[in-house]
């Protein structure tokens, strides 16, 4: 499928960040909501990522004419059942700081011996006539203190598997290498040069 342009249906300036690093290589145009200031927020309301996901990428998509990708991401902790997953930005309430959301997860997990859990990331590609969703997984653990400054979110608690530094301490590159959104990515980019 040839894409020269498209948007990223996204405020997150971070992950607005990481997605150009990995699409702007492949000669894509990557243009983000920032470019469209008269696109409005879209509520992330639906009960799974998939479906916040296609929600984002099909508003984008419909109000700019261009093929538009969005990202959704939650954090599934095994020893909570999987949460926070879909609710991660709201974790500590509606207004919550990545700060507040990281104390609510290390009082949760407190004195608890499992702590693994895994970053979820559903991409979605929304054109005019289709629609496409990629999944990556990074699975990982939650230590007990922060460490690093980088990234953003739940980085300085989370610990990917088969490193011995946090996300916030990874450098950026290091991290879409194997990151969830990474993974995501690279499965999109996978079906573009195949179709
Ligand atoms: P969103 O709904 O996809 O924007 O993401 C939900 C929340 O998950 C964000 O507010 C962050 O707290 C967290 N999150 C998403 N991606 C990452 C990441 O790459 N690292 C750490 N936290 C993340």
């Amino acid at each position: 499928m040839k894409m020269d342009k498209l948007v990223i249906a996204s405020r997150n300036k971070h992950k607005i960040v990481e997605m150009q690093q990995m699409l702007s290589p492949l000669g894509i145009e990557v243009l983000s909501t920032q470019d469209f200031p008269d696109l409005e927020e879209v509520v992330e309301d639906r009960p799974t990522l998939k479906g916040n996901a296609l929600k984002k990428a099909r508003y984008v998509s419909a109000e700019t004419g261009l093929p538009a990708l969005s990202d959704d991401t939650g954090l599934e902790v095994e020893a909570l059942n999987g949460d926070p997953g879909v609710y991660s930005a709201r974790y500590a309430g509606p207004s919550a700081t990545y700060e507040d959301n990281i104390l609510k997860l290390m009082d949760k997990l407190e004195g608890k011996e499992d702590r693994n859990a895994r970053f979820r990331t559903i991409v979605a590609l929304v054109d005019k006539e289709r629609e496409f969703t990629f999944e990556g997984i990074c699975t990982g653990k939650i230590i007990g203190e922060q460490r690093g400054s980088e990234g953003f979110g739940y980085d300085p608690v989370f610990l990917p598997e088969g490193y011995e530094k946090t996300f916030a301490e990874l450098d950026g590159l290091t991290k879409n290498k194997i990151s969830h959104r990474g993974k995501a990515v690279e499965n999109f980019v996978k079906f573009l040069k195949e179709m």
